[in-house]
């Protein structure tokens, strides 16, 4: 990888980082009164609480890729020559790849084995990550 593309995937870091750090996590807003239907319906407590269930589960994933993000712009830091290479097998990862996720561990293959559960079907797609 050359100098100019380990730049330009730090600077791709660098905004994510600044997204998920700067930006609030993905509101969570407990009994939030819509305004176009006042008086309070029952039902929508139910609702509001799969919602709440939604956006912490979606703050967890959000945290998960800022460490990562973080882990990378690290890696860039302290052994630049290692960034873009698989931590499990050491193989590049694809360019694509990087491009998707600058903050990508690992190559296809070895996500895809640790992502697959011994004996069962992954659940776990790709988009999972975007
Ligand atoms: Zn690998």
């Amino acid at each position: 990888m050359t100098e100019a593309q380990r730049e330009k995937f730090k600077q791709k870091l660098l905004a994510l980082h600044a997204e998920l750090t700067g930006k609030a996590p993905a509101k969570i807003e407990p009994n939030r009164t819509d305004e176009s239907r006042v008086g309070g319906d029952e039902d929508e407590q139910p609702l509001n609480e799969m919602m709440q269930a939604i956006a912490s589960s979606r703050n967890r994933n959000m945290d998960g890729v800022l460490q990562r993000v973080v882990k990378a712009l690290g890696k860039l830091r302290d052994e630049p020559d290692s960034f873009g290479e698989c931590e499990e097998c050491g193989d590049a990862i694809l360019p694509g790849r990087l491009e998707a996720m600058p903050y990508a561990e690992f190559c296809v293959n070895c996500q895809g084995q640790k992502d697959a559960p011994k004996g069962g079907p992954t659940r776990r797609k790709l988009t999972d990550y975007t």
